[in-house]
C-alpha cells in the first residue's frame, strides 16, 4: 500500500520541499522583475528629469556667471555686440532671452562700475533716524582740534561722527584711532578736497574715495560704510555728474550723509556767536537734525556750548552709522549758491 507508507510520507516531504523552493524561486523572480521595472519607471519619469533639471539649473547658472567673463573677453577681441549676442543665442539657444537681458544690463553698465572692486561694503537692511536727537558731524579732520573736539565729546559723553580726509602722518594715524576708541563714527570725506580733481568724473571721484577709504581702514582696521561729499552731494562743482556719483556710492552698499543744519564755521568770517546761532536757530523745533561742523578753532570754540543748550531744549546726541536716515540734497545747498567755496 502506497498511501501511508513510509515511502509515500518521504515523497510527500520532497514535493512539500520542492513546492517551497519552486514558490519562493518564483516570487523572487516576479518582484526581481516587477522591482526592477519599478526601478526603471522611477529613472525614467522622476530622477532623471530632477538631475536633468539639476544640471541645467547648474548650468544656467554657470553660463550666467561666466557670461561677464565672455562679453569682457569677446569685447577685448573687438567683437561687436550684436556678434557676441549672436555668439551667446548659439551657445545657449534655450535660454536666450535670460542671457540678453543679462546681457544689456551688463552692457549698459558704466565702466566705472568695474572699478575698485575692493570699494563694497555690505547695503544697510533699513534706515531710521531718533526722535529729538542731534547727529553733530564734523568735517575735514583729522586735524589738530579734533583732539580738543574728542575732549569736549567725552566730556558731555556726547557720540558724533567724523568724516575724513587724507590719513597719512602718524598724528592723522593717532586722531582716527582715537576717533574710533571713543566710540565715534568716522566716514569717508574726500583724501585730496580738491573739488576740481574730484568731481571732473566719476573714475577720479571713486579714486579719491578708495583713496580716503583706505587711509581710514589702514589706521583703524575699521572699514568706513558711511560718507559724506566734499561740499556735498550736489553742489556747483560736481552737478554735472551727481546724479551718477549718488547712484554709485548707494550701489557699493555707502550711506551718504548731506546735512539740514549747517554751522557754516568754514567760513572764513564765522564766529563764536555766527555759529552758535546758526546752529541753535537751525534746529528750531526740528525733532532731530544732522549738524554740518568742522575741525576749525571756532567750531572748537562753540561745540560745548551747542552741546548744553541743546541738551537743555531736551535733545539727546548720537553718532550716524549706515542704518540712520540720511539727509540727502536734491539741489545744492543755498549757503553754497551764494559762495560755491564756502563749504570745505
Ligand atoms: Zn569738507
Amino acid at each position: 500500500m502506497y498511501f501511508g507508507s513510509v515511502r509515500f510520507f518521504k515523497d510527500l516531504i520532497i514535493v512539500c520541499i520542492a513546492t517551497v523552493i519552486a514558490v519562493s524561486i518564483g516570487l523572487a523572480i516576479f518582484f526581481g522583475v516587477k522591482y526592477a521595472s519599478l526601478k526603471n519607471d522611477y529613472e525614467e519619469n522622476v530622477a532623471k528629469p530632477v538631475i536633468n533639471n539639476i544640471a541645467e539649473e547648474e548650468k544656467e547658472e554657470e553660463v550666467k556667471k561666466s557670461l561677464d567673463e565672455i562679453y569682457d573677453e569677446m569685447k577685448k577681441q573687438g567683437y561687436s555686440d550684436d556678434e557676441i549676442l549672436e555668439y551667446i543665442e548659439k551657445e545657449n539657444p534655450k535660454s536666450f532671452d535670460k542671457y540678453v537681458s543679462a546681457l544689456k544690463a551688463i552692457r549698459n553698465a558704466p565702466s566705472y562700475t568695474k572699478l575698485f572692486p575692493d570699494l563694497y561694503v555690505e547695503a544697510p537692511k533699513k534706515n531710521e533716524i531718533s526722535d529729538k536727537t542731534i547727529y553733530l558731524t564734523f568735517d575735514d579732520g583729522p586735524a589738530e582740534n579734533t583732539w580738543s573736539i574728542l575732549s569736549i565729546l567725552r566730556k558731555h559723553n556726547v557720540k558724533a561722527t567724523f568724516f575724513m580726509c587724507a590719513v597719512e602722518t602718524e598724528q592723522d594715524i593717532a586722531i582716527v584711532k582715537q576717533c574710533i576708541a571713543d566710540g565715534h563714527t568716522v566716514g569717508i570725506h574726500s583724501a585730496s578736497h580738491d573739488y576740481e580733481t574730484i568731481y571732473k568724473d566719476v573714475d577720479s571721484f571713486l579714486l579719491d574715495m578708495k583713496n580716503t577709504s583706505d587711509g581710514i581702514y589702514k589706521a583703524t582696521g575699521v572699514k568706513p560704510d558711511i560718507m559724506r561729499f566734499a561740499g556735498g552731494s550736489v553742489n556747483a562743482y560736481n552737478e554735472p555728474i551727481s546724479k551718477e556719483l549718488c547712484e554709485e556710492v548707494k550701489r557699493r552698499g555707502y550711506t551718504y550723509f548731506d546735512w539740514n543744519v549747517s554751522g557754516q564755521d568754514a567760513s572764513n568770517n564765522a564766529t563764536w556767536t555766527s555759529v552758535y546761532n546758526n546752529i541753535l536757530n537751525g534746529v528750531g523745533e526740528r525733532n532731530n537734525a544732522i549738524v554740518l561742523l568742522h575741525n576749525r578753532d571756532v567750531s572748537v570754540y562753540v561745540t560745548e556750548d551747542i552741546i548744553i543748550a541743546l541738551k537743555n531744549r531736551g535733545y539727546s546726541f548720537d553718532k550716524l552709522t549706515n542704518e540712520t536716515t540720511p539727509s540727502q540734497f536734491t539741489i545744492p545747498p543755498e549757503e553754497q549758491l551764494s559762495d560755491s567755496k564756502g563749504i570745505r
